[in-house]
C-alpha cells in the first residue's frame, strides 16, 4: 500500500513537471510572458517635479524605490513590462546627471522626458501637448564683442554648439549654430498613434527648447520661436537628449503647455497630471509594439 502511494506521488510530480515545462514552452503562457518581460530592458520616464513624476509612479505595479544622490527611481512594471519613473529634479544639471545614472544603472531600451512647459507658439494653448521631433539647448550662447560701457545686446547673441568639436567653441565658426537632438522615430510613432486618446487639447509635433531660464519677455520668446523654431520652452529636455545621444539610447521629449506668455495662457499645474496620463498611453503602445521591432 505504501509503495503504491509513493508510485502515485512520483507520477504526479513527473506529470506536474512535464505540464509546467509544456506551459513554459508555449509563448502565450502568461507566466512565461511575465518572466521573459522581466528580463527586458526597462523604459525610463523622467519628470522633474513631484507633480510631474509621482502620478506616473503611482500607476506602476510592484514598485521598488531606489535613490541615487537626490534622484529618485521608482522601479516597477506596466503591463508586466519593466518601467522606471525617474524624479530628476528641475533643470539641466539635475537632468543630465539623473539621465546618465539611469543609463549606467538600468540600461534602458528608451527614455521619455516629460512634464510642463511654456508656449513659444501662439497657436498652442495650455493643455496642448508637444512631441519633441527635436530638442535644442536655448542657454548655449555666445555674446557679441563689446567693451566696457558699451552695454549688452541679447538679441545679437549667437547660438553656440558645444558638441561641434573638442576645441574652443569661441574660435570655431562651426559652433555658431544650435544643435538639435532628433526625437526617436519609434517613440514618435507610438506617441502619434495614441494622440486621439488625449482629449484635453491637441497633440502636435514640434521643437522643445531647454535652458535653466524662465523667459517672460515676449520679444525674447518670439526671437527663439523664429530663430530656433521652438514650440515650447522648459528646463530639462535638451540635457536628457544630449546624454541619451552620448550613450545612443532612443529618446523622446513630451511636453504639455502649462502656460503660454504669447497668448495669455495662465500657468495651470493640473496640466502635469494630464501629460503623465497621455505618456502612460504612449508607453503602453510602445511596449505593445516591442516584439515587432
Ligand atoms: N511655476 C512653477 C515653476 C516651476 S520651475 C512653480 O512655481 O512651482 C520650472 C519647471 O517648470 C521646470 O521643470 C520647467 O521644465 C517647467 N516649466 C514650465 N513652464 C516653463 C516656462 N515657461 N519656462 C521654463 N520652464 C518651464
Amino acid at each position: 500500500m505504501k509503495k503504491m502511494k509513493t508510485k502515485y506521488a512520483l507520477l504526479a510530480v513527473v506529470t506536474a513537471l512535464l505540464l509546467g515545462a509544456a506551459a513554459g514552452w508555449r509563448s502565450d503562457s502568461p507566466n512565461e510572458t511575465v518572466q521573459a518581460k522581466s528580463h527586458h530592458k526597462p523604459i525610463v520616464i523622467q519628470g522633474p517635479m513631484p507633480i510631474e513624476a509621482e502620478k506616473f509612479a503611482q500607476k506602476l505595479k510592484n514598485v521598488k524605490v531606489e535613490k541615487s544622490g537626490t534622484f529618485v527611481f521608482y522601479k516597477g512594471t506596466l503591463n508586466h513590462y519593466p518601467v522606471i519613473v525617474a524624479k530628476t529634479g528641475k533643470g539641466m544639471e539635475n537632468t543630465a546627471a539623473a539621465t546618465s545614472i539611469a543609463i549606467e544603472k538600468y540600461h534602458p531600451i528608451a527614455i521619455i522626458n516629460q512634464g510642463t512647459s511654456g508656449g513659444h507658439d501662439p497657436e498652442l494653448n495650455v493643455f496642448d501637448i508637444v512631441l519633441g521631433k527635436q530638442t535644442v539647448n536655448l542657454g548655449s550662447l555666445r555674446t557679441g564683442e563689446k567693451g566696457e560701457g558699451e552695454g549688452m545686446d541679447p538679441a545679437a547673441w549667437k547660438p553656440m554648439d558645444l558638441m561641434a568639436s573638442e576645441g574652443s567653441a569661441g574660435e570655431d565658426p562651426n559652433a555658431e549654430k544650435p544643435r538639435f537632438y532628433a526625437g526617436n522615430k519609434d517613440l514618435l510613432e507610438a506617441a502619434n498613434e495614441v494622440k486621439d486618446k488625449y482629449t484635453k487639447g491637441k497633440v502636435v509635433e514640434g521643437t522643445i527648447g531647454s535652458a535653466d531660464v524662465w523667459n517672460n519677455e515676449v520679444d525674447r520668446i518670439k526671437w527663439f520661436h523664429s530663430k530656433y523654431g521652438t514650440s515650447v520652452e522648459e528646463m530639462e529636455g535638451a540635457s536628457a537628449a544630449q546624454m541619451a545621444q552620448a550613450y545612443n539610447v532612443p529618446f523622446l521629449g513630451i511636453r504639455v503647455l502649462s502656460n503660454n506668455k504669447t497668448n495669455g495662457g495662465k500657468y495651470n499645474p493640473n496640466t502635469a497630471e494630464a501629460c503623465q496620463n497621455y505618456v502612460y498611453q504612449v508607453v503602453e503602445k510602445y511596449i505593445s509594439e516591442i516584439p515587432n521591432k
